[in-house]
């Protein structure tokens, strides 16, 4: 079956492509494994070069890449480019930090010397979703690749054009063939590959779903999983918090990417003192938002990335009414062609609630009323997915003190939860395991090696 790349904005196609042949699929594992053992002993020097021109071309290439995200999956266009932006950062960090990141570690031993190396694993497989199609990428390649792996990408289904362009931006970047590959092959394939002893580990960004029968097969082969899932961050709202710049911030964080983001901000948790104040100014910025086609300047919120998608929020929102819940703002999809869901807000939501327990994929927050501080972190905590979170308050120690309470793998005071090269990243709980960026994430694919001579 044909693979369909599908404008969610207008239903256009823009191109329909032949999915990978098992024989294709077969010679990029060979040539990925072949790759590795000249690409393992290349010098950091080399590598980090060639970082530095992949982020030159994609510097070059912004507008281009960035109108291939908007027309795959309907983000802003305004957003797809500070996203190629932003992948061409994390080659520049990896290329400058890299070889640091990986030196010996020299071990305290007193019966001789001893140290740890970091040695590159071998071929790894990204599965990888939609949602920021060159991020995504390039946050596991650019640290994979550095320290000496080559890499074979399964994209989400619906950014083939995408998934393609990033390999193409790796081969004019200078980088050997093999390195860096695309495969355009369904999820089923997933399992061969994982099988196929030339592939050493595994990133998988997505679903729970996706991101445990991924693991139970790496389980299996006993290789190296990181999983980077879902999420339904709290953002807390403290009595003392300046009310004005929270509510401007609250309805960015959730709005970002159409709402469509893991690390968005989900149940917005405030304290009773100032939850009208609150629910008044967030409601004022959220009706900001408005709708419309997402290569212009002037729009604020775009499509969905698919219609399904709009299908299954608008489940989870009705039944979050159906149990109690508000809508105060929206509660349905728009009433314009296109896969577009109007920005909304539900408040009364209680525990029970999809709203409350489930991730809410698009521009639907959930407002929770609660009494105090503890109860704030009580609520905050009462999910099963921990991946980010924030806190507002006006007493920096005071959010510090709460950020500690939140069992997440990330707590932003006064700040937007966003990913960041030179931070860690990742969750806990069904949110997933492992870390990506900064020194852990590299880390992720290496053998730390402990050599002791004497
Ligand atoms: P998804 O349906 O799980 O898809 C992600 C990737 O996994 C796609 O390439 C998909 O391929 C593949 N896949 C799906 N089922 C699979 C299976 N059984 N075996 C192997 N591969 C499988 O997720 P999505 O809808 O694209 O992305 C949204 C989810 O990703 C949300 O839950 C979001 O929170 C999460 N996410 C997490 C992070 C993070 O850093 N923690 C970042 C972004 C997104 P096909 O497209 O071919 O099905």
């Amino acid at each position: 079956m044909s693979i369909q790349s599908i404008n969610p904005y207008n239903y256009k196609i823009n191109q329909e492509l032949e999915p990978h042949s098992d024989q294709f699929m077969e010679a990029a594992v060979e040539r990925a494994h072949d790759r590795f053992t000249t690409w393992k002993v290349e010098s950091f020097k080399v590598r980090s070069d060639l970082f530095m021109s992949l982020a030159a071309v994609l510097k070059n290439k912004k507008a281009a890449l960035a109108k291939l995200m908007t027309l795959e999956m309907g983000k802003l266009f305004s957003e797809a480019e500070s996203e190629v932006e932003k992948c061409a950062w994390v080659c520049e960090y990896y290329a400058e930090h890299a070889e640091k990141f990986l030196a010996d570690e020299k071990l305290k031993f007193e019966d001789g010397e001893a140290f740890v190396s970091f040695d590159p694993l071998g071929v790894a497989l990204a599965v990888m979703p939609w949602n920021f199609p060159l991020w995504q990428v390039f946050r596991f390649a650019a640290p994979s690749i550095m320290a000496g792996n080559t890499a074979l990408l399964k994209h989400a289904s619906n950014v083939p054009l995408c998934a393609l362009a990033i390999e193409e931006v790796f081969l004019e970047a200078g980088f050997p063939q093999g390195v860096f590959q695309t495969l355009l092959i369904g999820a089923d394939k997933v399992q061969v590959l994982l099988e196929d002893d030339r592939v050493k580990a595994v990133s998988l960004t997505g679903s729970e779903k996706a991101g445990s029968m991924v693991a139970k097969t790496a389980g299996e082969q006993i290789k190296p999983v990181v999983l980077e899932l879902g999420g339904s961050d709290a953002f807390v709202v403290l009595d003392d918090a300046d009310i004005a710049k929270t509510a401007r911030i609250a309805a960015q964080s959730r709005m970002i990417n159409c709402g469509q983001s893991c690390i968005a901000a989900k149940r917005f948790i405030v304290v009773e003192r100032i939850y009208d104040e609150f629910l008044e100014a967030f409601t004022a910025f959220m009706k900001t938002y408005e709708l419309g086609d997402p290569m212009l300047s002037t729009t604020k919120c775009g499509p969905m990335a698919m219609s399904k998608f709009v299908d299954e929020l608008e489940d989870q929102v009705q039944r979050s009414i159906r149990k109690g819940a508000t809508p105060h703002l929206g509660g349905t999809r728009a009433d314009i062609d296109g896969d577009f869901f109007q920005p909304t807000i539900l408040t009364e939501v209680t525990k029970g609630m999809p709203a409350y327990d489930e991730e809410m994929f698009g521009p639907v927050a959930a407002v929770i009323k609660v009494k105090n501080e503890e109860e704030a972190i009580a609520v905050a905590n009462d999910s099963r997915f921990g991946l980010g979170g924030s806190v507002w308050t006006e007493d920096k120690a005071r959010g510090i003190e709460v950020a500690r309470k939140i069992v997440t793998g990330a707590v932003y005071v006064n700040r937007m939860t966003a990913s960041d090269p030179r931070l860690p990243f990742g969750g806990i709980g069904k949110s997933g395991f492992g870390r990506e960026l900064s020194h852990y994430g590299i880390k992720e694919f290496v053998n730390a090696k402990t050599i002791v001579a004497n």
